[in-house]
């Protein structure tokens, strides 16, 4: 099980893996075998990024019962899909930034797959086989454009609306992992993937029949029920059991 990081130094973002408390130079995350180089810096001193670089986020909608129940909508009987535009990524401790047109801006915690080989019409029962690892995301909604559009582009696609990381963990089994998600100190959502409706291998194996799959593209896996406001001055964190916690403070878009 290794970490994957992608972080801020003196030369710009570089990508590495953490041993210890360290983080070193990792040239070239999408080989078969990881391998480490020369420590960059603590990882206490690290501004974490978005751990990867997709060129595309495809996101499950309604992929728990609880969760399309609390909208008063059905589950979809194939995985329904919409996109994020990898514009929105920010990193663990970057800032939400509210826009002041939503008065209803909503988070969502999910388990986030991460690509690790170029997959294409691959059955489910070889999808794992192309996953670099997991991650934690936060799918923030604006919820009134949610409603109003119809297509959900402009609900979901502001810039830092697709918070991602703080890392991407390998050699992970996403079968029943504990989801959870804060707002301040308020446990907000509590589930496990186990409660998804369309599991992780039938994702990959769905979306990849439809378009293919690069190294690094993330699939957002759906929200629990439990989902809830945001507001200037809060501070939500997503939680991924054997990933992470997720952190991130709210603004207000100036
Ligand atoms: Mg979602």
């Amino acid at each position: 099980m290794s970490r994957l990081v992608r972080i801020q130094t003196p030369v710009g973002p570089r990508m590495g893996i953490v041993v210890g408390e360290t983080v070193h130079a990792c040239a070239a995350p999408f080989a078969a075998t990881l391998q480490f180089g020369e420590a960059l810096m603590p990882l206490a001193e690290a501004t974490l990024l978005p751990p990867v670089r997709p060129s595309k986020i495809v996101c499950v909608g309604r992929n728990y019962a609880a969760h399309a129940a609390e909208h008063g909508a059905d589950v979809p009987s194939a995985p329904m899909l919409f996109l994020k535009p990898p514009s929105a990524l920010i990193g663990s401790g970057a800032a939400i930034e509210l826009p002041p047109s939503s008065v209803q801006v909503e988070h969502e915690v999910e388990l986030a797959v991460v690509i690790g080989k170029r997959a294409r019409n691959v059955p489910k029962e070889r999808a794992l086989d192309y996953v670099l690892g997991y991650s934690c995301a936060n799918d923030v909604s604006a919820r009134d454009f949610q409603r109003k559009d119809g297509q959900w582009g402009r609900a979901k696609g502001f810039d830092t609306f697709c918070p991602l990381g703080p890392w991407v963990v390998t050699d992970l089994d996403p079968r029943d992992l504990t989801l959870r998600s804060w707002v301040n100190e308020e446990l907000r959502q509590e589930s496990r993937t186990s409660r998804m409706v369309f599991d992780v291998p039938t994702l990959i194996a769905f979306i990849c029949g439809i378009m293919t799959l690069e190294p690094g593209d993330v699939i957002l896996t759906g929200t629990p029920e439990g989902v809830g406001p945001l507001h200037a001055g809060d501070t939500v964190r997503v939680e991924v059991e054997g990933v992470g916690t997720l952190s991130n403070p709210v603004t207000t878009r100036t």
